[in-house]
């Protein structure tokens, strides 16, 4: 097993930084130091011990038992915006904004919604995410992962089987790149959606909260003539509904709220609840759009279940089973 040059983490907090601050932590919170460092991690990893990258956490509910295996978050050095042809290459740590913001320098249109999803470039890619009629499908030229197996390999657009909100980015694998291609445009003109874009979401969305932004993809119009899922969420009474902190939203009710204390059970079974409801007023069962991940707190003791031998990605030694309750847990 080799050592990493990046930063490791037994027990490392995700609810420091993830959007809904709240959630268990994650069994090992690795900061790789650049890619090469990445790769050699999961190469060397045992195939068993799950992997999961996250970006900002702006589309996460982190379960309270917190995250088996490894977590990866990626560095600021991987963060860097560059223009390369007319074309915008970033590192998937970069955040929407500093995307659409060079492209915008540099007179590249069309990456202007990028402005208004608060999310890293990975995470965008591994989404679909998208507003006002685009998302990353239509931008991309190529992204490069590194995979569970630790190979790193460039894929281009079409490989990641886009459609909404969904890519091919498979389980483990990690975007560490990404090319975004757009047209010609003036920047006054690009900077001046990209501030309208701004003001809109200012307008329409609860910014400042704890939250994980749309909690439900909308449906396919032919299942609920037309209506988004705030719409429906809206028509079935669900506009500030209540469990514990956890709360619909009263400014979009397809976003749920952490008001201060809610645990990550209480704003699940919120979501759910708002499912059932909406189910029952128009017979339409929502889906998930944020991503749950990690163990509820009564599997927290039970890690991976027996066979599996977890190693200490800073030293490879081997780590007695099962997982230690972690600090993190609310
Ligand atoms: C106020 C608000 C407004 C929002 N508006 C929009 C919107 O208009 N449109 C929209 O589409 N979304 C929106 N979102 C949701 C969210 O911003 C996007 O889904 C964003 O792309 C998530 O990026 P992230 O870096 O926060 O990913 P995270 O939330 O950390 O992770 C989301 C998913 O991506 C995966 N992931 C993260 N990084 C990587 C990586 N490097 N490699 C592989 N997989 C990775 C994670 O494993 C997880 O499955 C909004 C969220 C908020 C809070």
């Amino acid at each position: 097993m080799s050592r990493v040059r990046g930063r490791v983490e037994r027990g490392g907090s995700l609810a420091d930084f993830i959007w809904f601050r709240t959630g268990g932590p994650a069994e090992w919170l690795v900061r790789p130091a650049d890619v090469d460092d990445l790769a050699a991690l999961l190469a060397d990893l045992d195939p068993a011990i799950p992997v999961l990258p996250v970006g900002v956490g702006s589309n996460l509910i982190v379960r309270d038992g917190g995250v088996p295996g490894v977590v990866v978050r990626l560095p600021k050095a991987m963060a860097r915006v560059t223009i390369d042809d007319g074309r915008v290459r970033a590192g998937a740590a970069a955040m929407g904004i500093t995307v659409a913001s060079a492209a915008r320098d540099a007179g590249i249109a069309g990456l202007e919604f990028l402005r208004g999803i608060p999310g890293t470039v990975g995470g965008a890619v591994r989404m679909n995410a998208g507003a006002y009629g685009r998302d990353v499908s239509d931008i991309l030229v190529e992204a490069t992962i590194v995979t569970r197996a630790g190979t790193i390999e460039t894929w281009s657009a079409d490989r990641l089987g886009y459609t909404y909100r969904h890519s091919a980015v498979p389980a483990g694998a990690v975007v560490v790149a990404a090319l975004f291609d757009g047209v010609p445009g003036d920047p006054a003109t690009i900077g001046a959606e990209m501030d309208r874009i701004a003001a809109e979401r200012e307008a329409s969305q609860p910014l400042r909260s704890r939250t994980g932004g749309s909690t439900f993809k909308n449906p396919p119009p032919e299942t609920a003539g037309g209506h988004k899922a705030w719409a429906l969420i809206d028509a079935a009474g669900c506009r500030g509904l209540r469990r514990g902190d956890a709360q619909v939203s009263d400014k979009h009710c397809n976003f749920l709220l952490n008001l201060g204390s809610a645990t990550a059970a209480e704003i699940e079974a919120l979501g759910e609840e708002v499912r059932d409801r909406v189910n029952a007023q128009s017979g339409v069962m929502l889906e998930w759009e944020i991503q749950r991940v990690g163990l509820f707190p009564s599997r927290l003791r039970e890690g991976l279940g027996e066979g599996v031998v977890m190693h200490d990605p800073a030293s490879g030694h081997a780590l007695p089973r099962p997982l230690p309750r972690a600090g993190g847990e609310k």
